[in-house]
């Protein structure tokens, strides 16, 4: 296999100085538990770890070579690998991130929004590789360690490159698109999320469109045109010299959708690009999850790569665990369907989770129950945001609400006495009720945001059934 980085091109773009035989390197690791042999550990300094404190363990797993600062240089020297000593090492991981950038002749798309980055990203994963190398962030690594580690991780040979750039607070996407230069930016759609830390929509939306600070010239900014805020994004796009490309079910959007037949685990999708007709199969189910296809739909077209091919590979498309990936469970003499929503949550996901649930038909004598846990960092406007699910809970057709936390409570008690089932201050609190309701038929969604504890829900219904 040949080196992602020379041993030459990883010191001149790190900086600092060496400490033994730098070799060249398989690829770029900060985590020493999911290192592999051959990789280059960085450092890092997070919020709860130094990764100095793990550099022994790194070496132990196969690192040739630690990027450490000056501080721990006399401790590690004789720690068993080169050692890339540096005064910052995020720093030097940024470096690496922009020389990799620097190097490669790679499409490059840069992904940011409210909801739906992930998704997006792996969604364009898919459709590029049909049509060439394709490298993209690994999960959801869209911070400001994230997208460099994931820059450094390009090979050379690349031909299409995928990044996520996420934010909770302005001037964030502003420093991580300089380093990406996309080429083509997405914004997913701007919706009320961190509104705690923001104040205002608006001010969420122009965080967004710091993304075209970092847009190569004649770049394209790929918009969504049914979201509220368009105008103000394409207004900040082509203040940046962008070309404005639309994508929505609104009759002047560039990529528009025409027809879509929504099913419990896929949807069937018609949509017309400048004009043309594409047809395809969308492996993952959700209205929510065709307006993202139709941004993937205009970049694969924008960078080049082949539109059939992209439109084919859409149908492989998963949900992934916590985010809408779903599973039967026997119960009795028949089954549950649930719908794993539980590793996060804000008010357009909530909503696009609701009309989910209300897509998928419960069995006979199956009931649709929504287990709801607390949307956090939603500031003064929490109790607000969470009575108003009530409308798309019962559009859903819910038939059992249990819900969980102090904001829940408000949607709790704004939905109507015979949908209500129970409401707990925990999650914890709602663990028996919910194994105790269950029956055959029964559809079960289960959401809230990581810090509401809703996944344990699903865990416990995993292990009784
Ligand atoms: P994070 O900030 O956690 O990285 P993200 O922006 O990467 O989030 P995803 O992981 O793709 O978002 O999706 C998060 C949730 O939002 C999922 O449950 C998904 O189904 C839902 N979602 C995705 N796209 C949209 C959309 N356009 N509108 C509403 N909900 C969406
Ligand atoms: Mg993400």
């Amino acid at each position: 296999m040949s080196a992602l980085w020379t041993s030459e091109a990883f010191v001149a773009a790190t900086g600092g100085r060496t400490v033994g035989r730098v070799p060249d390197i398989r690829g770029i690791s900060i985590d020493s538990r999911t290192l592999d042999p051959g990789d280059a550990f960085f450092a890092i300094r997070g919020d709860r770890f130094d990764g100095h404190d793990f550099v022994t363990a790194a070496i132990a797993h196969g690192a040739v070579v630690a990027v450490i600062d000056e501080q721990h240089a006399a401790a590690l020297s004789g720690a068993g690998a080169a050692l890339v000593v540096v005064p910052d090492v995020l720093e030097a991981l940024r470096r690496l991130g922009m020389a990799a950038r620097r190097r490669t002749g790679a499409r490059i798309i840069g992904v940011t929004g409210s909801v739906g980055k992930t998704g997006t990203k792996e969604a364009l994963r898919l459709a590029l590789s049909r049509s060439g190398r394709t490298h993209a962030s690994a999960a959801s690594y869209n911070n400001h360690w994230g997208v460099p580690l994931s820059l450094a991780r390009m090979p050379e040979a690349t031909r299409f490159g995928v990044f996520e750039m996420g934010m909770n607070a302005p001037g964030e996407i502003s420093a991580l698109t300089r380093m990406v230069r996309p080429q083509i930016a997405i914004i997913t759609t701007v919706e009320p999320v961190h509104l705690e830390f923001f104040g205002s929509v608006e001010k969420i939306a122009d965080a967004k469109a710091e993304i075209f600070e970092g847009l190569e010239a004649d770049g394209t900014a790929i918009l969504n045109l049914d979201n509220p805020h368009f105008a103000r994004l394409a207004d900040a796009a082509r203040a940046h010299g962008a070309r404005v490309v639309t994508f929505g079910a609104a009759a002047t959007a560039d990529v528009r959708l025409v027809r879509v037949a929504l099913h419990p685990d896929c949807s069937c999708v018609t949509a017309e690009l400048f004009g043309r007709e594409v047809t395809y199969k969308l492996g993952a189910p959700g209205r929510h999850l065709v307006g993202n296809s139709l941004a993937v739909l205009a970049a694969v077209d924008m960078a080049g790569a082949d539109l059939a091919l992209a439109a084919l590979a859409l149908a492989d498309l998963r949900a992934p665990k916590g985010r809408g990936a779903r599973f039967r469970l026997k119960v009795g003499e028949g089954t549950i369907t649930v719908i794993d929503e539980s590793y996060n949550a804000n008010p357009a996901s909530m909503r696009a989770a609701l009309a989910l649930l209300g897509q998928t038909q419960p069995g006979p004598r199956g009931r649709r129950i929504a287990v709801i846990g607390d949307m956090r960092e939603l500031g003064a406007a929490a109790d607000d945001l969470h009575r108003a699910l009530a409308v798309p809970l019962a559009e859903a057709g819910v038939d059992l609400l249990l819900g969980a936390g102090p904001h829940t409570r408000a949607l709790y008690e704004a939905v109507d006495h015979r949908h209500r089932h129970v409401w707990a201050l925990e999650s914890e609190g709602l663990r028996d009720e919910l194994l105790d309701l269950v029956r055959p038929g029964d559809v079960v969604m289960i959401k809230g945001s990581l810090g509401s504890r809703m996944g344990p829900l699903v865990e416990a219904l995993r292990q009784r059934f």
